[in-house]
């Protein structure tokens, strides 16, 4: 059975002004990610971008509709969170949202039980700190990434050099021998359930 080393690209804080460069770079390699996006910036306008999203078989996931921390928060504002989110998703696309990434990764007990869906991490490029160069942004993914990983980038606004090193990573990660998939891909081709009780991930064999 061949066993191909697969990664999942995937991207927080979006839609915003640089996704559609994001996708005109996924585009051009022919690959695919994931976006994790703010219920709050799913505004009309970017309905094509969403959609550009879909047609070139990416996946959008949930990553609140506030973005504020949410360890702190009550079940009912844990739930509306998601929910108004995966209703902004579901109005503007038409898809049901199946992974949660939190807002700077702040956990509680009460958002694992109250988010009915898988948590996921991923390696942190440390690309939402403005000081971290391109460079950096590159050897901090390729460091991490092994077989199963889920790799955390961010389509915020303006974020520049990630649109830099995004090509270079791919490259890269393309001359090791990975294939890029979507995060429920990659779970399904591994043959993983990622409904696991209190679990947070950052690569599907860990
Ligand atoms: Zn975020």
């Amino acid at each position: 059975m061949e066993t191909q080393k697969l990664v999942a690209l995937t991207f927080d804080d979006g839609p915003s002004n640089i996704t559609e460069q994001v996708l005109d770079i996924l585009e051009e390699e022919g690959i695919v990610g994931t976006f994790f996006l703010i219920g709050q910036n799913v505004t009309p306008d970017k309905k094509p971008t969403m959609e550009r999203q879909l047609r070139l078989g990416c996946e959008i996931c949930n990553h609140s509709f506030t973005h504020n921390p949410m360890n702190e928060m009550s079940p009912e504002v844990i739930r509306e969170e998601i929910a108004k989110t995966s209703a902004i998703i579901r109005e503007t696309v038409g898809i049901e949202t199946k992974f949660f990434r939190p807002p700077y990764i702040a956990l509680s007990d009460t958002m694992y039980d109250n988010i009915d869906m898988p948590f996921i991490c991923g390696h942190d490029s440390r690309d939402w700190d403005a000081s971290t160069s391109a460079q950096d942004r590159i050897d901090r993914v390729l460091a991490q990434v092994t077989d199963g990983s889920l790799v955390l980038m961010h389509d915020m606004q303006n974020n520049v050099k990630t649109l830099e090193a995004l090509p270079v990573i791919i490259h890269e990660l393309r001359d090791k021998g990975f294939s890029f998939v979507t995060t429920s891909q990659i779970f399904e081709a591994k043959g993983i359930n990622p409904h696991v009780p209190h679990k947070l991930w950052s690569n599907v064999f860990a």
